[in-house]
């Protein structure tokens, strides 16, 4: 029962404003694709078009390998309630709402730009390494894209990782670290083992990184679960990290630093080059 009502105030995918409305009637914009990605397919709700990001490798050993970095939600969402409320497949044949508007710190540091700064920084270590990152969004302006359309950034970059990257908001009094989460039970090979074994690599790195998992919800760092359209609808290796709960003093110290998003940063771009040389 813990668990139940924990999860009803922590997962910063189930907060949304206002209620479901239609989708809004103007057709979504096509993004013309960099060269090697090819442009996520368009959907009854209404957001700014997934764009993405291709880089060229300059240096390391990646390779080329394509990681697509997910960062949660979006700093328009708030304002877009009918686009974002607009419900999309997420799997196991539900549907859910297109996006939300994700949680924040009790001084008002947003999850939405938290997480585009740690995914930012994520991705200059990977590119410095000589891996491709793909972006399921290119600003922190924007509305979306929908759960849906970032998992088929992933899909259609053919990603060797895909990291989605949160920030909880549990208000439950002394709750606090980090956890990552993968799809279970898995509804394809890569939602097994592989993805399996890049939460693991996640959650060791924060680890080794100085980092604690979370004391109230998951289990040793790591929580399966079967109700995220981004996990769900995913044919490529993904997991998906809450970095921290924003609510709680200590680690919204941590989330809110610049030092601090490094340092996160620093752990996720080493625990995808891990698991990839595995
Ligand atoms: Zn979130």
């Amino acid at each position: 029962m813990l668990v139940a009502v924990v999860f009803a105030v922590a997962g910063c995918e189930t907060s949304t404003s206002g209620s479901p409305v239609a989708p809004a009637t103007s057709p979504p914009a096509v993004t013309t694709a960099p060269a090697t990605t090819t442009a996520a397919p368009t959907t009854a709700a209404t957001t700014s078009p997934p764009k993405t990001t291709t880089t060229i490798p300059v240096a390391g050993n990646g390779h080329g390998q394509v990681i697509v970095l997910d960062p949660g939600h979006n700093g328009a969402n708030a304002s877009h309630p009918a686009e974002i409320n607009a419900l999309v497949p997420s799997g196991r044949g539900q549907t859910k709402a297109c996006n939300t508007t994700g949680t924040s710190t009790n001084a008002g540091y947003t999850e939405h730009a938290f997480t585009w700064d740690v995914a930012n920084r994520v991705r200059a270590e990977l590119i410095a390494h000589g891996y491709q990152v793909v972006m399921t969004r290119n600003d922190d302006t924007g509305v979306g894209p929908c759960v849906n359309q970032r998992a088929a950034i992933g899909n259609q970059a053919n990603a060797a990782a895909v990291v989605s990257i949160h920030g909880d908001g549990s208000d439950v009094a002394g709750t606090h670290g980090f956890h990552v989460e993968y799809s279970s039970p898995p509804l394809n090979s890569e939602q097994g083992p592989p993805s399996i074994a890049l939460a693991t690599a996640l959650r060791d790195s924060g680890r080794a990184a100085g980092f604690t998992t979370a004391n109230y919800i998951g289990s040793n760092g790591l929580f399966g679960r079967s109700d995220l359209g981004g996990l769900n609808l995913s044919d490529r290796p993904t997991a998906l990290i809450e970095c921290g709960n924003m609510r709680d003093a200590s680690d919204a110290a941590v989330m809110s630093s610049p030092d601090g998003r490094q340092r996160i940063a620093d752990f996720i771009a080493a625990a995808i080059m891990t698991y990839l040389k595995a």
